[in-house]
């Protein structure tokens, strides 16, 4: 079986040839990015492995049809990127539901704490010998308000992390998990009492029509002074031209930003020595009090690994027969009971 591997990266291929060796998978790695321009590398293979920032619109989806591509395996969770309406009875599209959710849980965390302790310009100062105080006083997460959107795989790892540091959370999700609530330290509330209570929002929800800049003027207007807006889920869920509105008028006290609205024109590559082009992403990334990592969230040796492991397992089990239990099914949605592939295809 043979696969084209798009926008591949070093970190990606020991993990991916390890388990494509033991399944019989043979992948062809591209470094470009999947999209109109390249998707005719595609020609001549069973399959293609996309992520995150490659293109899957309409237009990719028909030219790979023609080509006789017959799935698209995702090695990511998050399907935003790709028109599954306009794939359907086209192509099956796979993709990795969880891999592991420590560790976008325990980064938006460490985001959290390099940015209150001010650990980014510690680092900086002390490698200058500089090892003045100043400008460095953070506060204490015991006691504070958290307010978690998306209590799903992550979510709830990151409100386990909280609750570790003593934290209050205010959860919001459209579906509420059983036994999450505890009436006390932990409470499900409406989007608008997490907003005016938390001192801290982070997000983990998926992007969809309903969570597109769910972080906008109107959201952040209603914040305590001062919030911190944690995003390690995907860059469109905080309209980024409102998020530096906020900055600059001090309502906003911190961003962590492991993810951009328009980063697929910028995260995975180097930039450095470029001017950039972007001037919200060149304003923020220039205010002492925002980090922004490029969608590293994902990147642990755990994680690498569980995502090859899984993406050959989805595209062994759609080969050998035809469905897979990790297929978005346009049709029912990810719950049905078709489980995806032939029978709603
Ligand atoms: P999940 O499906 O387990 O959980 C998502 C939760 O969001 C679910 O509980 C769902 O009910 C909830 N949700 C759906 N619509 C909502 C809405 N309108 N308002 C509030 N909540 C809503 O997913 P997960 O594994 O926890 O991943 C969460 C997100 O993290 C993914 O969608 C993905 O975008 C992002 N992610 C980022 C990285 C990274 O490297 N930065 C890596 C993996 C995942």
């Amino acid at each position: 079986m043979k696969i084209a591997f798009f926008d591949t990266k070093p970190y990606d291929v020991p993990s991916f040839d390890k388990f494509g060796a033991k399944k019989g998978i043979s992948f062809k790695y591209f470094e470009t990015k999947l999209n109109e321009d390249t998707v005719d590398l595609a020609s001549g293979f069973d399959g293609v492995c996309a992520f995150v920032n490659d293109t899957v619109n309409d237009k990719v989806i028909d030219r790979l049809y023609e080509l006789g591509v017959k799935v698209i395996a995702l090695r990511c969770a998050g399907y935003n990127n790709v028109d599954v309406k306009h794939a359907f009875g086209k192509l099956h599209i796979l993709r990795v539901p969880a891999y592991s959710p420590y560790a976008v849980a325990e980064h938006a965390m460490a985001m959290l704490l390099t940015s209150i302790r001010r650990i980014h310009k510690a680092y900086i100062r002390t490698r200058d010998f500089n090892f003045s105080l100043v400008g460095m006083t953070g506060f204490d997460l015991h006691g504070k308000t958290v307010g978690v959107i998306g209590t799903g795989r992550i979510g709830r790892v990151f409100i386990d992390i909280c609750r570790g540091f003593g934290m209050n959370v205010l959860a919001y999700d459209k579906f509420h998990t059983q036994g999450l609530d505890n009436g006390d330290t932990v409470r499900y509330v409406e989007l608008d009492e997490l907003f005016e209570k938390s001192d801290m929002i982070s997000l983990h929800c998926p992007l969809t029509e309903e969570t597109y800049h769910i972080i906008n003027d109107k959201t952040i207007e209603k914040c305590k002074k001062g919030v911190v807006i944690i995003n390690t889920s995907r860059g469109a869920l905080v309209d980024a031209e409102a998020l530096l509105s906020g900055i600059k008028s001090r309502k906003v006290g911190a961003a962590c930003l492991d993810v951009y609205e328009e980063e697929s024109d910028f995260f995975f590559e180097d930039f450095s020595g470029h001017i950039l082009e972007d001037d919200i992403l060149a304003r923020l990334i220039s205010m002492p009090n925002v980090i922004v990592t490029s969608h590293q969230a994902f990147l642990t040796e755990e994680a690498l690994s569980n995502i090859a492991e899984t993406t050959v397992d989805n595209l062994i089990e759609f080969f050998e027969k035809e469905q897979c239990d990790n297929e978005i099914c346009y049709r029912c949605g990810l719950e049905c009971d078709c489980k995806g592939g032939k029978k709603c295809f």
